[in-house]
Order: C-alpha cells, then structure tokens, then sequence
C-alpha cells in the first residue's frame, strides 16, 4: 500500500491545511509521510487528527476573547475610578458570575423578569445550560479558558515528572467535593431565597458591585485567597485537571445537565483492542475502554479519546443510536452561544439598563467602604 501524504500536500480547505501545521507531531518534525487511515482520511467525517490542535485552537481563541474582556473592563472600572480615559462596559464580563445568573434564572423563571443590572450574564448563563442538554459539556471542554490552563499545567506537571493520577479509592470522595459546593449554592438560592429576597439581592451594592469586586479579587488579593490560588496551580501541576474535574461547582451543574444529553462518545467493544490509550487520553481519567456510552458527568466533550484511538471506527459520537459528526460537539456549543448572544442584543435583554455613572458611583463606594 503506497505511503500517503496528509496536510498541506492534500487537497483540502485552507483551515484543514492550518490545522495540519498545528499537530503537536508536526511542530516536532516527526511527521512526514502516513500510513492510509479510513479514520482520518476521510472527507465525509471527521478527521480524528485535526481534533487536538483544532481544540487548542478554539480553546485559545475564547482565551484571548476573555482576556481581551478582562482589559476592556479594567479600563472601565479604571475610568470610574477616574484614572484613565473612558472605556465603555463590556457586558461579557458578566459571563463570569454563573452564581449571579442562577439567582437570576429562578427569578425569571418564577416572574418572568429578565435581569436588568447584569443581563449578559443570564443569557451567557442559559446559553452554556443548553449548550450542556445538546452537546454535553463542550463548553468546558472547548470554551472554558481554565480547561486550556489545566492542559498547560498537566502538561507541564508530565514534563516535570511530577504528575499523577488519582487512585480509584481517592477519585469518588474527590469527586463528591464539587457536587457539595454546588449542592450549598443551590440550596441557598432555590430553596433558602424567595424572589423578594432575590429582587433585593440584585439592587444591593453588592450585586452592582460584583464585578469590581472578582476584579479587585486578581489585583489586590488578600494573603488567604493568594494562598488559595497558588495551592490550585501548583496542585494542578500534579493532578490532572483538578478544577475542571473535582472541584468546580459550575461543571458539576453542567455535567448533571450533560448527563441527560442524547450525544455522548460511544465504543464498539468488537473494535476495541481494550489498549487503554483513550483512558489515557482523557482529561478527566473516565475509563472509556470499560464503556459502551459514555454518559459520564465529568466527560468535558474534548473528543481527544476519539483522536487517541488506534482503531478506526471503534469511538465516534452518537445520539439516538444514530452516528453524529464529532465536529458537532464544538460547532453546537459555539453556535449555541452564538445565537444566544445575538437574540439578547436584538431583544434588549444583553445590556446593562444601568448607567455607567451609576456603577462609577457604587465602585467608588464599595472602595471606600
Ligand atoms: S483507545 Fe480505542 S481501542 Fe484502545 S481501549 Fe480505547 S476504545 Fe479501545
Ligand atoms: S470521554 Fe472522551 S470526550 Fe469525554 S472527557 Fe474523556 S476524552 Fe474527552
């Protein structure tokens, strides 16, 4: 059978060709020329190959979105404080107060009123939940800018050599801490507030105020909450995605949801050659190779088990007993909060209804006081 060439070299979309320069053994010149592979030389589906690089791909573009949101709203609150020229809000920073949104969620839900000091957040927020039913938690898999840190951080945990996994007698008492911290948020916010107590909340300077307070958390951290960061990035050096997988409360509620979802990776155990390279692959450890469907609720959708499969056809993913194009898992999600995005601004429900001099005021207030 004749050597076939993969990449710039095949006819293919520019964005196929981009992604090829991208593969980890590529940028270390190890490969040249490939044995034929159904698998991934097929035009119809996916191509296994192209999903790691394309995830780092994804993955560092919503990083530098977020990042990029992050310096748009340090200058805002900079101009409130009156240092610098003014910066406009940028609403997308409220994507990151999921615990804000739940409260607003319940309150909409029981009301029917939408959020209107931080309603970019609630759309964000309802955005990933459907995103998790469809396309299981592709958002933490693709989206979410600490899955990128936690791949850097095990990696580089590995190249110390000082990484490890957890045994399976310490992975279920690790597993239960995310699942406790979201069981206490939700217990306060669905059972202990009412929507008096909600409404009240929202208006608080404290609501108005959050923003500049998780800003002021990364500038001016106190001694305990420096202590407790850098503990999670050295811990992150030796356990392999140890926020995404056993302590955050916002991927326990998104892998509940998932665990619901009709997509999910599916083995065929007369593939398989039980040589365990997905296990290995996998950020979240889930023993696939045991699996006929994976519904795991830490499965984060990476597909990078797919991509670690020597054996072609014996992973793909599938809903209803029907073969989904694995591509599905990002495009849905990124699609999901797309629309989304783009049906809040044209309804009016993704901008603040506060004026930016109100937020100088209570900024200026919360530093004071
Ligand atoms: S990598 Fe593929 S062949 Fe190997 S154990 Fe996993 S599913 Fe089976
Ligand atoms: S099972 Fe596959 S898709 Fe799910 S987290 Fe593990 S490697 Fe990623």
């Amino acid at each position: 059978m004749p050597d076939v060439l993969v990449g710039p070299e095949r006819p293919g979309p520019l964005c196929r060709r981009i992604l090829y320069h991208l593969m980890p053994e590529r940028l270390l010149g190890k490969l040249r020329v490939m044995e034929p592979d159904p698998g991934t030389i097929n035009s119809g589906k996916c191509d296994r190959r192209l999903i790691p690089p394309a995830r780092k791909l994804i993955q560092a573009a919503w990083t530098l979105f977020s990042l990029y949101t992050g310096w748009q709203f340090y200058r805002f609150y900079s101009w409130a404080l009156h240092y610098t020229d003014y910066t406009p809000r940028p609403p997308a920073v409220e994507a990151f107060l999921p615990i804000d949104a739940l409260m607003s969620l319940k309150r909409l839900i029981m009301t029917g009123s939408w959020d209107p000091i931080h309603p970019a957040g609630l759309a964000f927020f309802i955005a990933v939940l459907a995103g998790a039913f469809f396309f299981r938690r592709g958002f933490c898999g693709w989206v979410c800018p600490v899955g990128l840190l936690s791949d850097i951080t095990w990696k580089a945990g590995q190249a110390m050599k000082i990484s490890f996994t957890a045994p399976a007698w310490l992975r279920y008492p690790l597993l239960s801490i995310k699942y406790i911290l979201l069981g206490f948020f939700v217990w306060i916010i669905l059972f202990r507030m009412d929507n008096a107590s909600i409404s009240s909340f929202m208006q608080s300077p404290y609501n108005i105020t959050v923003d500049a307070r998780m800003l002021e958390f990364f500038l001016h951290p106190s001694p305990v909450s420096t202590l407790a960061v850098v503990a999670l990035v050295l811990l992150s050096f030796t356990t392999r995605h140890l926020w995404c997988t056993y302590l955050c409360p916002y991927g326990a509620l998104l892998g509940l949801i998932a665990a619901c979802s009709p997509l999910h990776v599916r083995r065929n155990p007369g593939l398989c050659l039980e040589c365990r390279k997905c296990e290995t692959a996998c950020p979240a450890s889930i023993r696939i190779w045991k699996k006929q469907n994976v519904r795991a609720p830490e499965c984060i959708g990476c597909l990078e088990c797919l991509a670690a499969c020597p054996e072609t056809g014996c992973l793909d993913t599938a809903a209803a007993g029907q073969t989904v194009p694995c591509w599905a898992m990002p495009a849905g999600v990124t699609a999901i909060i797309i629309a989304v995005w783009l049906a809040a601004l044209l309804t009016g429900h993704w901008h603040t209804t506060l004026p930016d001099n109100v937020f100088r005021l209570y900024y200026l207030g919360f530093l004071a006081g």
